[in-house]
């Protein structure tokens, strides 16, 4: 860790929080780079789950008894810590999803079907992930929008200039990812707001891949919505939050309709809804995953997000130093401001071959389209792979990696 020892992230304390770390994968000990899918859950989050199923199940908001309304405490007060991570004025203007797509299906079936229409035009951006273009264009189909494409340039930066141009007055939103989850691309979202709102639209970030890696400030950004998932921020699947500003939310239909959504209930027209957040949380939450959430974020900011991600940031220029020597590799996706993602192809070797292999020495990477296609067919590709770093990696993991990729070339070419 020489090279590191100037920061003050103690990444051997770091790593003792996560129990699947020391597990072995093919006899060899496991080095996880494959966070940006995934990222591992900390001992601390992982006993939440018993601590909740052992001692306080119940569902919430409905109880008078103890159980419920512990259970009920232990989820809202997750809303205040999503409203602290993300910034968010009010902690009313965070709704529990079971991730980003779902954030971001909520919008486009309240806000979008509430206030869009034939002609109307969205933005998206050649980064994106298919969860932040597959809801559009459904919507798209069913309203008659049009959608428009922010191209990126070689290195995979958005073309700003395009953005300028695209937009008019007819833009009704701009959904882009605040990261790219396929090269990493950090985007300037702080702008690309400022020139949505000069335009009168409105703009949702899929910010999926910037929450594990920086500080979010919904209110600095000066975004619309902003959704993430708990399972990339060190937390469970199946939990995670749309932050929107609540002037909108008050003002947006129901999506699901259920228990716990509603005020009342009548057959002569009389159902009415409850106020936000509630009347985004149809039916039973998933009440665990979001207390483990809260957890993870705890976590995350007890080791402060700067420092995990300028952690990352030297995993990244190490990785980089080492992939650049390597014979028939090349890097896609070289943007000057990236987190800690690094998508290559080789010369000559399939992905997925190496995916395969790399994997027999221990080392978990990702291979395949990275739910992103338009991007990767830009550039000429079906697949590539992809090594995304975490708080727990180390440089010497990136050496082993590096090492290994070297073996399986040479195997598979
Ligand atoms: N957006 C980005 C940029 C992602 O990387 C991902 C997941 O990989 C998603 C959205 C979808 O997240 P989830 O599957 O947790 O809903």
């Amino acid at each position: 860790m020489s090279a590191f020892s100037d920061l003050t992230l103690d990444v051997v304390k770091v790593r003792a929080d996560f129990p699947i770390l020391e597990r072995k994968v093919h006899g060899k000990p496991l080095i996880y780079l494959d966070n940006a899918a995934t990222s591992q859950t900390p001992r601390q989050v992982i006993d939440v789950f018993a601590d909740y199923y052992e001692r306080y199940n119940a569902n919430i908001h409905r109880g008078l008894h103890t159980l419920s309304d512990e259970a009920t405490a232990a989820y809202e007060a997750v809303r205040e810590t999503v409203a602290r991570f993300l910034n968010a004025n009010k902690r009313h203007e965070i709704i529990f999803t079971r991730g980003t797509t779902e954030a971001i299906n909520l919008v486009a079936n309240t806000w979008g079907r509430a206030n869009l229409k034939a002609g109307d035009e969205i933005i998206l951006s050649m980064l994106e992930h298919h969860s932040n273009i597959v809801p559009w264009q459904l919507l798209a189909q069913q309203l008659g929008l049009i959608i428009k494409v922010i191209p990126v340039d070689e290195h995979g930066a958005l073309d700003m200039a395009a953005y300028r141009e695209l937009i008019s007055e007819r833009t009704r939103l701009v959904a882009v990812n605040h990261v790219s989850n396929a090269f990493g691309t950090i985007n300037p979202i702080r702008d690309m707001a400022a020139i949505a709102h000069d335009h009168g639209a409105l703009i949702l970030v899929d910010g999926a891949q910037a929450a594990p890696h920086e500080p979010i400030d919904v209110q600095a950004l000066g975004v619309d919505f902003y959704a993430f998932s708990g399972h990339k921020v060190y937390g469970p699947t199946g939990a995670g939050a749309l932050y929107g500003r609540a002037e909108l939310l008050e003002a947006m239909p129901p999506w699901q309709g259920g228990g716990e959504m509603i005020k009342t209930v009548g057959f002569d027209g009389g159902t009415s809804f409850a106020d936000i957040p509630h009347r985004f949380e149809a039916g039973t939450p998933a009440i665990a995953e979001v207390i483990a959430m809260g957890k993870a974020l705890d976590w995350v900011s007890n080791i402060g997000i700067g420092l995990i991600g300028s952690w990352e940031q030297r995993l990244l220029a190490h990785a980089n130093d080492r992939l650049r020597t390597i014979d028939g590799l090349r890097i896609l996706g070289t943007a000057p401001k990236k987190a800690g993602v690094i998508s290559f192809v080789v010369d000559g070797a399939h992905s997925q071959d190496i995916g395969l292999l790399i994997d027999q020495l221990g080392v978990a990477i990702r291979t395949g389209h990275h739910c992103a296609q338009p991007l990767l067919k830009h550039f000429g590709v079906d697949a590539t792979c992809r090594a995304s770093f975490g708080a727990y990696n180390t440089p010497e993991e990136i050496d082993i990696f590096a090492d290994a990729l070297e073996r399986v070339i040479g195997m598979v070419r």
